[in-house]
């Protein structure tokens, strides 16, 4: 859990003036090809992952876009030598607001998003995909594979289909480096879940794909997250499931102005049905 320290942290970028005190960008090296680029300052504490190949580099999620200032693509173009594209985790408001930055932008081939594609490669997101009234419209410039890897230039990376905060959630696994990227599935802090047969079957899938040698990372908080929390995410939706009363606490929480529970188990809190808070 304490990995997180031993990273280097090699810039901290900060926006040269503007809305916002302090450092926003924290860039954190995993290795020279790929770095987690941090937003401390943000509404929601985000990170996304820069993974970059020999032809291509994928950043995982485009930021928050409240840094009015800088933007993520000019941070994620700052670190790498080959042309970005960039692969959202999923279409939350929190995760896109930067899009609109990318010249390049890829999709997950995942039928149910590709039947929503225009004829141009526009994919108009709605209000119920960015739990949001700021809806944006995509241009998608590349597809690609879910299952089998893709490769970067000596550097593949496989991207699974992990449904369960939301259904066009993705995960991105280097093998290689043992590295998982589970966006909005897998973080340190309260998890919002959607859909607790989805949920429990991508944790499943992660681990069908991996062991306890390998480093999670996610996109909220603190972003190394322990290996183990995968089995204790799993647990404690069972003991949801089965109503069995084994919860440290159960506590009322405003969410967005709705009341909801949140369940605490261990060091795994979460909610469930977050999404009808956002239903307009
Ligand atoms: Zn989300």
């Amino acid at each position: 859990m304490k990995q997180l320290l031993t990273f280097t942290i090699v810039a901290i970028i900060t926006a040269s003036c503007g809305t916002h005190q302090g450092d926003w960008y924290q860039i954190q090296e995993l290795d020279r090809s790929t770095y987690i680029i941090s937003e401390p300052l943000s509404s929601q504490r985000n990170s996304c992952f820069l993974i970059i190949g020999e032809q291509e580099a994928i950043l995982l999620d485009a930021g928050t876009g409240e840094n009015k200032m800088q933007s993520m693509a000019q941070v994620a173009d700052s670190l790498s030598p080959v042309p970005i594209t960039l692969l959202l985790s999923h279409f939350h408001f929190d995760h896109i607001g930067g899009a609109s930055d990318f010249k390049a932008i890829g999709l997950p081939a995942l039928p149910f998003l590709m039947n929503r594609l225009s004829a141009d490669s526009i994919l108009a997101l709605t209000k119920t995909d960015v739990l949001s009234d700021d809806t944006l419209c995509l241009k998608i410039s590349k597809l690609y594979s879910v299952g089998t890897a893709i490769d970067l230039g000596k550097r593949k990376i496989q991207v699974l289909h992990t449904p369960g905060h939301s259904k066009a959630s993705i995960t991105l696994i280097d093998h290689a480096r043992r590295y998982i990227f589970t966006g909005d599935l897998i973080y340190n802090d309260l998890l919002l879940i959607n859909n607790c047969e989805a949920y429990l079957q991508s944790i499943n899938t992660i681990d069908a794909h991996s062991n306890s040698g390998y480093r999670i990372f996610g996109s909220h908080g603190t972003a190394e997250v322990n290996y183990k929390h995968l089995a204790k995410v799993k647990k404690a939706i069972l003991a949801y499931q089965a109503g069995d009363g084994s919860f440290d606490s159960i506590k009322n929480l405003c969410f967005f102005g709705t009341p909801k529970e949140v369940y605490q188990k261990g060091d795994v809190a979460f909610m469930v049905g977050y999404t009808d808070v956002f239903d307009h």
